[in-house]
């Protein structure tokens, strides 16, 4: 049986203080990923506080030309607004891409960010080896049935990745987190929000206990057109990356590309983007040399186990594929 108290927060600075009072607490948005770890005795909050009540469920445009969206926005109404169809399609994109209709509608975009790893040894409390679930206990994966696992960054304590799709394409899309602690709020840039697994690979992200996530902010739109979220899985719905791409082309009407946007899903503890691969692909035209440098940045180093590497031919093609539909997409090729 589950024994947790449960708490409705009134205002982000009673969450905040409530899970200062109580570090065994947890914060529960849409519970489609927490309570699925609770059923498995993976996480053991004594207190939930839910904060789904709180008035952060807006997307809102920024004076800069960026956009806010606020923590508690569902999926499925970040997916659907007006103002992400239209400037921010990969995002959106992404979105749809991610579990089903009904886990849309209830995940929140804060839930979204720190869902954790589909890694089947930490759900699966009968095997005792899972340093990201018991620290020091070992990892069952790196010896054992490892085809969903990371081929970059991941360390001899953690071979997992991070399963959000939607994080993929806010990575790629140079986004920022808000967050709301005992002393204010601060901003996180995305690339520096998720961890690389090292020796400490129970920590997915750099957010302190009490910290809630209160927004993510978006850049001015630089790709409402020629955008392009593939997602390489296993089934057509339902089902989690074992490769993603989010790509995003502005190409000017002489075919030069003017600036570009990638990231890699499914392949690492982190929404996996190198800032020279996209370099390589401005100010030239796209072609098949451009993206296979592009490739080689960002996988280089990889280092696959017994069962995935299968990975790193998928990435190769997957990056291809993404980037000639998002120029497709684009208009102009
Ligand atoms: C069957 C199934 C298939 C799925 N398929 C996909 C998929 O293909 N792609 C994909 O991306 N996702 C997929 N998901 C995962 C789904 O997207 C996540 O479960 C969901 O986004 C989590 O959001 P939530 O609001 O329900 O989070 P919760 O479960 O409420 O919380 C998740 C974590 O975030 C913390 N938290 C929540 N809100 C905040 C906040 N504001 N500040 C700080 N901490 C907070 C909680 O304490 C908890 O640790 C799938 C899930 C299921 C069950
Ligand atoms: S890969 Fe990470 S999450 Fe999976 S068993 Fe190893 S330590 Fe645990």
């Amino acid at each position: 049986m589950i024994n947790a108290d449960y708490r409705v927060a009134t205002s982000a600075g009673e969450a905040v203080a409530l899970k200062r009072r109580h570090p065994d607490a947890a914060f529960i948005g849409g519970g489609t990923n927490l309570v699925d770890l609770m059923k498995a005795d993976v996480a053991r909050p004594r207190l939930l506080i839910d904060v789904t009540r709180l008035p952060l469920q807006n997307v809102v445009a920024l004076r800069d030309g960026g956009l806010r969206i606020g923590a508690l926005a569902r999926n499925s109404d970040m997916a659907n607004d007006p103002l992400v169809r239209s400037q921010y399609p990969l995002l959106s994109q992404a979105l749809l891409a991610g579990a089903s209709p009904q886990l849309r509608n209830m995940a929140t975009a804060g839930g979204n960010l720190l869902q954790r790893t589909r890694c089947y040894y930490f759900y699966d409390t009968g095997f005792a080896e899972c340093n990201k679930r018991t620290p020091g206990s070992g990892c069952a994966a790196r010896e054992g049935h490892n085809r969903i696992h990371a081929i970059l960054g991941a360390s001899p304590q953690c071979v997992a990745t991070h399963p959000s799709d939607m994080a993929v394409a806010l990575a790629a899309l140079r986004a920022t987190v808000r967050v709301l602690g005992p002393d204010g709020e601060r901003q996180i840039a995305l690339a520096d929000f998720y961890r690389l697994p090292g020796d400490a690979p129970q920590r997915d992200t750099q957010l302190a206990p009490d910290e809630l996530i209160v927004a993510i902010d978006l850049p001015p739109p630089r790709f409402a057109r020629g955008a392009h979220y593939l997602k390489v899985r296993d089934r057509a719905s339902y089902a989690f990356a074992l490769v993603s791409v989010a790509a995003a082309l502005d190409v000017a009407d002489d075919g030069i590309v003017r600036d570009a946007a990638l990231a890699l899903g499914g392949v690492a503890h982190k929404p996996w983007r190198v800032p020279a691969a996209e370099q390589a692909l401005i100010g030239r035209r796209l072609d098949a040399a451009g993206i296979e440098k592009a490739g080689d940045i960002l996988l280089a180093g990889n280092a696959p186990l017994a069962h995935n590497g299968f990975k790193v031919e998928l990435a190769r093609r997957s990056i291809e594929r993404a980037l000639l539909t998002a120029v497709a997409q684009g208009g102009r090729t």
